[in-house]
């Protein structure tokens, strides 16, 4: 089980020094597992998101988008179950009363074993989570001699659940009728507003509803960066279709999640599917696209066969009913469901693992490196860096007007500080594709220099041509 901490760490340290991701409240030394995004994190992030959004929606003529609050009636989580079951089993170190939750202890553990014992033990633990067997996992942690990172000792507590909501209080009465819920996961959201998107949408089963937005959870475990925050993104999307045909839809989204990875150009061995063993108190079925980042193959996306539990459950709570009538087979019917569930933060974390790169450019005796982050022209946070050679003899005058021509199609980055070659290694260290070069031959021929992030080649071309070449590589 392969790890490569300090790759990992490189990265945290260039999303802060790129101004990608920076802790939350910093100078008040942060808030733990809570994570800001800069400058280029924050276009980064919009520019997935948005992708997303687009393969969900645009291309989809069966899937619509919705925009549901944060906040819901605190009802919607007693039916969706997260109250009673939203929990994880934890364990405390008495000595230095930190708590774990238990899976990732054990897995932690599991990390630094041979592969083949690293395995067994995992078994074991997935088969006493499935049984809730508390009394067994302690005995596993135990035998196994896992200790705590901190005091080193294996003196555990009992295992114990935790619920994972946040809670909050609506208006300014502070009794427990006014406790309500910051929500763990989007897809409620898309239940309670199943009836209403399908009348005035006039949709017709199979269809979907996709949504984006925050998601809490008070995750006791939380490190890793933004693998696992307190405060994250999610991107979901319910498709509701006919009772019966669940397996031949869950078949079909896996395969077309996995392809929709994959047309991001990551190579097909860093993805792996994990099927679930311990289901959800919800699901029939589910799988998990695991990706391989620097600290081992970890979940990006969940797809789940949720059966009718959602919506029949919000049927019996609200006292409304939740149906549909299918014309083509002449019955009423509570949908059933397949979700996908990707977070928009480990998808961030995911491209910026795959396109970073460190190179040692050593040539002829001369030192010289680069770090590079080769993502898809298409999330890139700036698509084209326009540089005019020297700050004088109206090269800028050009340069801004390339800029104003091609600024209202995609994100241009102007700079006329500094040599070429500084220039052009600070764009690849934000992973611009495109870098144009406005010079003095500019001015009689109209051509200019635009260099290739990738291979670094350069090669001249005309000015007007540098816009369609970009476009063509973002639509690609
Ligand atoms: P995990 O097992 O890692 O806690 P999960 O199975 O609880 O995740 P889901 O409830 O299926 O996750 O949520 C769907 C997606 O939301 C996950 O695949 C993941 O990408 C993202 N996600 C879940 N929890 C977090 C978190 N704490 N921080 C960042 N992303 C998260």
């Amino acid at each position: 089980m392969a790890t490569d901490q300090n790759k990992f760490q490189a990265i945290i340290s260039h999303c802060k020094e790129y101004g990608f991701v920076f802790q939350s409240s910093e100078i008040y030394d942060g808030l733990s597992a809570v994570y800001d995004y800069g400058q280029n994190g924050a276009q980064l992030k919009k520019n997935i998101r948005d992708y997303w959004w687009k393969s969900m929606t645009q291309m989809h003529e069966n899937i619509v988008g919705i925009d549901a609050a944060i906040f819901m009636h605190p009802t919607t989580w007693k039916a969706s179950g997260h109250v009673d079951n939203f929990s994880d089993p934890m364990i405390d170190n008495k000595d230095s009363k930190k708590r774990y939750r238990v899976d990732h202890l054990i897995e932690g553990h599991a990390e630094n074993l041979s592969e083949e014992a690293g395995k067994a033990l995992l078994e074991q633990m997935d088969n006493l989570l499935k049984e809730n067997d508390f009394a067994g996992l302690k005995k596993l942690i135990e035998d196994n001699k896992i200790a705590c990172s901190v005091s080193k000792t294996v003196n555990w507590t009992d295992v114990r659940q935790f619920n994972l909501m946040f809670s909050t209080q609506l208006g300014s009465v502070t009794d427990e009728a006014s406790e309500i819920y910051l929500r763990p996961e989007t897809a409620q959201g898309i239940f309670v507003n199943f009836l209403n998107v399908q009348k005035t949408g006039r949709m017709k089963i199979p269809f979907g509803i996709a949504q984006t937005g925050k998601a809490f959870r008070n995750e006791i475990v939380a490190r890793q960066f933004i693998f696992r925050m307190r405060e994250f993104e999610q991107m979901e999307m319910q498709f509701f279709i006919r009772p019966g045909t669940q397996k031949e839809w869950y078949a079909y989204w896996k395969e077309e999640r996995l392809k929709w990875h994959l047309s991001l150009g990551v190579s097909p061995e860093s993805y792996r599917y994990h099927d679930h063993v311990k289901l959800a108190h919800y699901a029939d079925a589910a799988v998990d696209i695991e990706y391989e980042f620097p600290i081992g193959f970890k979940e990006v996306e969940g797809i789940h066969s949720r059966t009718d539990f959602d919506l029949k459950s919000h049927q019996e709570y609200s006292k409304k009913k939740i149906q549909y009538f299918d014309t083509e087979i002449n019955q009423n019917y509570i949908p059933y469901v397949i979700e996908t569930s990707i977070g928009l933060d480990r998808m961030f974390l995911l491209t910026i693992c795959a396109a970073y790169e460190e190179q040692d450019l050593t040539k002829d005796g001369k030192e010289d490196s680069r770090v590079v982050l080769k993502f898809p022209a298409k999330l890139a946070p700036v698509q084209l860096a326009i540089f005019p050679l020297t700050k004088k003899d109206g090269l800028p005058e050009i340069a801004k007007e390339l800029m104003d021509s091609c600024k209202s199609a995609f994100y241009c980055f102007y700079e006329e500080k500094d040599a070429i070659g500084r220039r052009y290694r600070r764009q690849d260290a934000i992973g611009t594709p495109f870098c144009v070069t406005i010079d003095h031959q500019t001015k009689e021929d109209g051509t200019v220099t635009i260099r290739y992030r990738d291979n670094m080649e350069q090669e001249r071309i005309p000015m007007d041509k540098v816009k369609e070449l970009v476009l063509n590589k973002i639509n690609e």
